[in-house]
């Protein structure tokens, strides 16, 4: 069993790689942001709750957020492990995570710090689109579609962007990212548990890094 937390600002490439890892690993992803983006979509409690933090780039507050994990890693998919994408976002989140699996009787394996410089992921945000069908993540300067506008994945012709993936949501949500992440950062460092790759590097090669990494784990 591997469970893997993955760290790192927006725009970093943690969905992306999440999504080959976790294929490779067999084991389910899961992105907070994603559950939320789901939750303002169908109009829930939760949704109608998140949507202005969300749309102002403000972090959503601790214990919605924590919910949606503790209520996922309990679900069977997860008994062989998984890969977390955006969460713990800050040292009590953090602190949360680790007792709800110390109870469940498990522990995080690995914390992999995704580094990267503002320009780049203001840029990479600014290009970011996905399919509306099978949700593949593309970019418009980095990783167009194939074939012009037609998934690669799984052929649909239909496409999204985020409505928080402006200039100006971005930098805000750069800036709490940066309030929080020397202490997530320190957090996972004193345990050991931290890797951090180039978040600069072309998607295969931060994949190969990251495969190194999980076949040094399974040792
Ligand atoms: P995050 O989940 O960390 O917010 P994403 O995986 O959604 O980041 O990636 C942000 C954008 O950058 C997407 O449009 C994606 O296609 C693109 N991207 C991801 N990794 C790379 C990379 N290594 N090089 C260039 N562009 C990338
Ligand atoms: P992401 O898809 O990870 O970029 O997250 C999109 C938005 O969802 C963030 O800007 C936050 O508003 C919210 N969000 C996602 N994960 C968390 C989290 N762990 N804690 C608080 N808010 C979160």
């Amino acid at each position: 069993m591997i469970n893997i937390i993955f760290l790192g600002p927006p725009g970093s490439g943690k969905g992306t790689q999440a999504l080959d890892l976790a294929n490779f690993l067999s084991v389910p992803t899961i992105s907070t942001g994603e559950a939320l983006r789901k939750e303002v979509e169908a109009e829930s409690d939760v949704g109608l709750m998140a949507k202005n933090y969300m749309s102002s780039g403000k972090l959503v507050p601790d214990e919605v957020v924590v919910n949606i994990i503790k209520n996922r890693i309990s679900n069977s998919d997860c008994n062989n492990g998984f890969i977390v994408d955006g969460f713990p976002r800050n040292l009590s989140q953090a602190i949360v995570f680790d007792k709800m699996m110390e109870k469940l009787g498990r522990k995080v394996n690995a914390a992999i710090n995704f580094t990267a410089n503002d320009e780049t992921l203001i840029k990479r945000i600014s290009g970011r689109f996905s399919c509306k069908n099978c949700g593949a993540v593309y970019n418009s300067y980095f990783k167009p579609t194939k074939k012009a506008e037609v998934c690669d994945n799984c052929e649909s012709n239909q496409f999204q962007s985020r409505n928080d993936d402006n200039e100006v949501t971005v930098r805000e949500r750069l800036k709490f990212y940066q309030e929080s992440a020397e202490d997530l950062i320190g957090y996972y460092e004193k345990k050991n548990l931290i890797y951090s790759v180039d978040a600069l590097k072309s998607v295969p090669f931060i994949f190969e890094e990251l495969k190194k990494i999980v076949q040094e784990l399974q040792k």
